[in-house]
């Protein structure tokens, strides 16, 4: 995503290029191609697949809704299994005409549902807390403590956190969550940019690492500390940078990331 006018080809044959190893494939770039065509353009480059963004999106107050969205889900699963990927992370959804307390209920049941078909395909779901500014309709799953309640209700290797500092930073109970989440095995993606202040769009104005206010390095050893040891993603939502030519910028991304994270 944080090159998104590239393909997936593009992305794949640039990354590697600048000797990035791992790429996390985001399903927009799947839409137009074959899963098998896709699958075959990963293999043709030296990258481990991170993770496949993205699932989720369980609540609604239909009934029908919710049940298309765990279809939806599966195919996820079954594209990250193709893909190689070991998770699917989850934008986990809420719906604004219920309470956030019946958005959580139903990201809990869809959770469970989907268990089973994550399991047997050998992908893990990893629950991304987003910021509470998107509490009304992307994610009823604001904190890292709720999210870790959540886990750790599941109390299954195949159910996890997905760490993103964009959503996370202004969050005074970060590093204890940080250290509890792995401590209970749950840490199994860490995602970082920086934000930018002012913000001039709540969605698609991400900065660079470095740019905002994030404390990179800091998060960077409290992740450590609790023993997660994968890659830190990066992933920069902006619509400048996007409009912006894709070569440069993967430059300068590179260079933010080995400075400030
Ligand atoms: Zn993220």
């Amino acid at each position: 995503m944080t090159t998104k006018p590239w393909s997936l080809r593009e992305c794949c044959e640039n990354f590697a290029a600048a000797g990035i190893p791992h790429i996390t494939i985001w399903r927009n770039v799947l839409e137009d191609i074959a899963l098998e065509e896709a699958v075959k353009i990963v293999r043709d480059h030296p990258l481990s697949v991170t993770a496949l963004c993205r699932g989720g999106f369980f609540p609604s107050v239909e009934a029908s809704k919710r049940a298309e969205a765990i279809e939806d889900n599966k195919r996820a699963i079954d594209q990250a299994a193709a893909l190689g990927a070991p998770m699917v992370v989850l934008v986990c959804g809420a719906d604004p005409g219920q309470s956030l307390t019946e958005s959580r209920r139903q990201i809990q049941d869809g959770i469970t549902q989907l268990l089973p078909y994550a399991k047997e395909h050998g992908v893990k779901l990893a629950i991304e807390p987003l910021h509470p500014m998107y509490a009304g309709d992307r994610s009823a799953v604001s904190t890292l403590g709720q999210a870790n309640d959540m886990a750790e209700a599941f109390d299954s290797e195949w159910v996890g956190v997905a760490a993103d500092v964009y959503h996370l930073w202004w969050d005074p109970d970060l590093e204890k969550e940080i250290k509890r989440c792995g401590a209970g095995g749950n840490l199994l993606a860490v995602h970082v940019c920086d934000w930018k202040t002012p913000t001039s769009d709540l969605l698609l104005d991400r900065g660079l690492m470095g740019e905002g206010c994030i404390p990179l390095k800091e998060i960077r050893r409290w992740v450590e500390a609790a023993g997660f040891d994968g890659p830190h993603e990066v992933e920069i939502f902006s619509s400048t940078y996007w409009a912006e030519d894709q070569q440069d910028y993967l430059k300068r991304v590179v260079q933010a990331y080995r400075e400030h994270c």
